[in-house]
C-alpha cells in the first residue's frame, strides 16, 4: 500500500475539503440545486458561524458545499477522516475490516462500519452508467461461485453460514461487473448477461447447462468443458480463468477481512473488489480519487445500509 500518512489532506479537514473540491469540481464550484457554475463562496454570514466550505448559487440562490449530494453528505466524522478511509479502502487489495478502519481513524467501531458502506456505495457501479462492457471482437467471461459461508472455525458457529452466489462477468483486458443473483438459474445469469453485456461479444463459459440458451444470443459462445476437466484449450483462448482471479480476490478478501458477509450486503462487497479491478492500472491515489469523484449522488441513508454489526 502507497499511501503518505503524512499528507494533510489525511489530518486537516480544510486541506480534505480542498482536495475533495478539487476532484469533484476541476472548474470551479456546481451548484448542488440546479447544476449551474456560478458561485460565490460565503465567507461571512451574518451575525452567526457558517459552515465550511459554503457555497451561494448565483443562478437559484439556494446554498450549497462539496459534500451536498455525496455519500459523505451530514456526516459528524470529519472530512479528512472520511478521506484516509477512501484511500485506505482503494489502495487495499484483500479489502479492510471495520476493526482496521477503526484503529486507523480512531473512530467506533459502528461509524468504521458506516463509513465503509458509504465508501462501499461510492465504489458501486452507477445507475446512470449503464454501458455494457464486451462489443465487436471482445471476449467476455462469464462464470459463478458461492460466497460466504464456512469461515476457518466454522465449527464454532452454529448454524454454519450460507453461501451466496455472485455471477462475474469480465472483459478480457477490460473492464467486469459482478452480481449477486438468488440463485444460479438460466433466467438469472440471462438477466445478469443482457443488461450488462454486449451481445456483439463472444461469451466464453464453462459447461454448465444455464448458458446453453442465453449463448446463442451473442456473436458467439466458446465453452471451456469443467465437466469433462478440461480447463483450457491448446492455444489458451477458451478458459474462464480471469472470472477465477476475481473470485480468488473476492474470496479471500471476504474470509481474511470480514469473516463472513450477509446476503444484504454482499452486492456491496462484490462492488467493491469490481471497482478495484477496474481501476487496477491507476495507481492507488488515483483509484481513491476515482471513488472520491464517484460520491456524487450516491447518498446512503443508515436505514438502507442495515444495522451496524451484521456485516
Ligand atoms: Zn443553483
Amino acid at each position: 500500500m502507497s499511501i503518505d500518512l503524512t499528507n494533510p489532506i489525511f489530518h486537516d479537514d480544510a486541506a480534505a475539503r480542498a482536495h475533495l473540491e478539487a476532484q469533484r469540481w476541476p472548474n470551479g464550484p456546481i451548484c448542488a440545486h440546479c447544476g449551474e457554475r456560478h458561485a460565490d463562496k460565503i465567507t461571512k454570514l451574518e451575525g452567526k458561524a457558517h459552515r465550511a466550505g459554503l457555497y451561494q448559487c448565483k443562478t437559484c440562490r439556494e446554498q450549497f458545499s462539496v459534500t451536498v449530494g455525496t455519500v459523505f453528505e451530514r456526516s459528524k466524522v470529519p472530512l479528512a477522516k472520511w478521506v484516509l478511509a477512501t484511500h485506505l479502502m482503494a489502495a487495499s487489495k484483500k479489502g479492510m475490516s471495520a476493526k482496521q478502519i477503526e484503529r486507523m481513524l480512531g473512530v467506533t467501531y459502528k461509524t468504521a462500519w458506516f463509513m465503509m458502506h458509504r465508501i462501499r456505495e461510492a465504489m458501486s457501479p452507477s445507475a446512470t452508467d449503464t454501458s455494457p462492457i464486451g462489443g465487436t471482437d471482445k471476449i467476455v467471461e462469464s462464470d459463478e461461485t458461492f460466497v460466504g459461508g464456512k469461515a476457518k472455525n466454522a465449527k464454532r458457529f452454529k448454524p454454519v453460514p450460507k453461501k451466496y452466489p455472485v455471477v462475474a462477468l469480465i472483459e478480457r483486458g477490460g473492464p467486469m461487473r459482478a452480481k449477486h443473483v438468488a440463485d444460479v438459474t438460466g433466467k438469472n445469469v440471462r438477466k445478469a448477461l443482457v443488461t450488462n453485456v454486449s451481445r456483439k461479444s463472444m461469451l466464453m463459459t464453462d459447461d454448465a447447462a444455464v448458458y446453453e440458451r442465453i449463448g446463442k444470443e451473442f456473436y458467439a459462445h466458446g465453452k471451456v468443458n469443467h465437466s469433462a476437466g478440461q480447463y483450457a484449450d491448446e492455444i489458451g483462448f477458451k478458459h474462464i480463468n480471469t472470472c477465477e482471479s476475481y473470485f480468488a480476490l473476492l474470496k479471500r478478501g471476504i474470509m481474511g477481512s470480514f469473516h463472513s458477509v450477509s446476503e444484504a450486503h454482499l452486492q456491496r462487497y462484490a462492488d467493491e473488489f469490481a471497482f478495484r479491478w477496474n481501476h487496477r492500472k491507476t495507481d492507488d491515489a488515483e483509484r481513491a480519487n476515482a471513488i472520491l469523484k464517484a460520491a456524487e449522488g450516491k447518498r446512503l441513508t443508515y436505514r438502507r445500509s442495515g444495522e451496524a454489526g451484521h456485516a
